[in-house]
């Protein structure tokens, strides 16, 4: 006969010696089972990584180390907003902008990142900055090499993540070289806009 708890309900029946645990199928003793998983494991193929002598090849989507685009005459793509820092759920992201003028232009919008720092021992690789990016300006390359025994090296810095000038960039400050009004910088030549870096987050 069934046993039943205080509120009226039936408790499930119990277990007697020799009994197999709930959800285990077998009727082997434990040990058994336990070295029937090692010896099952023993004859599967062995995967081994010579990792760093063979550089580990990522998915092309990985989210690796954060990328700061620019613009085919170099200019900056950030505008210094600071919404992937305030979409970032770690805290990782530091944001400042600061202002272009006539003399000095790092971006063709009025604001550019004056300073920018991405906090490595916080970051957990999500990726919601680089979504919340309006000018794209902010994408996650595929590099995963990011240890180091040092903290402040893991602060990376604007200078570390701004993409390297291709051919035909300039490093800025500098005037717009596309055109002086929005039509002109960024419409009017797409085959010149397209990126220029392979990362990923970067949407055509
Ligand atoms: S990937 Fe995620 S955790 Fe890292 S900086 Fe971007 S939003 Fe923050
Ligand atoms: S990277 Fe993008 S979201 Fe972040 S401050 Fe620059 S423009 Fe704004």
């Amino acid at each position: 006969m069934s046993e039943q708890n205080r509120s009226g309900g039936e408790l499930a029946p119990r277990r007697e010696q020799g009994d197999p645990a709930p959800g285990r199928r077998s009727w082997l003793p434990g040990p058994a089972q336990g070295f029937g998983v090692t010896f099952a494991t023993m004859f599967k193929k062995v995967t081994t990584e010579s990792y760093p002598e063979v550089p580990k090849q990522t998915k092309p989507r990985y989210h690796g180390r954060h990328v700061l685009n620019r613009h085919p005459d170099g200019l900056e793509k950030c505008v210094g907003c600071e919404l992937c820092a305030w979409a970032c759920p770690a805290d990782a992201i530091y944001v400042e902008g600061g202002d272009n003028t006539e003399d000095a232009r790092f971006s063709p919008g009025e604001r550019y990142g004056r300073i920018y720092q991405i906090n490595y021992l916080r970051c957990i690789f999500c990726g919601l900055c680089i979504e919340a990016c309006p000018t794209r300006s902010l994408t996650m390359s595929n590099d995963f090499e990011l240890a180091d025994d040092d903290r402040q090296a893991l602060i990376y810095t604007k200078e570390q993540l701004m993409a390297p000038l291709l051919p035909g960039m300039e490093q800025p400050p500098h005037p717009m070289r596309l055109g002086e009004d929005e039509q002109d910088y960024y419409v009017r030549e797409p085959e010149r806009s397209s990126p220029a870096e392979p990362v990923v987050g970067e949407r055509a």
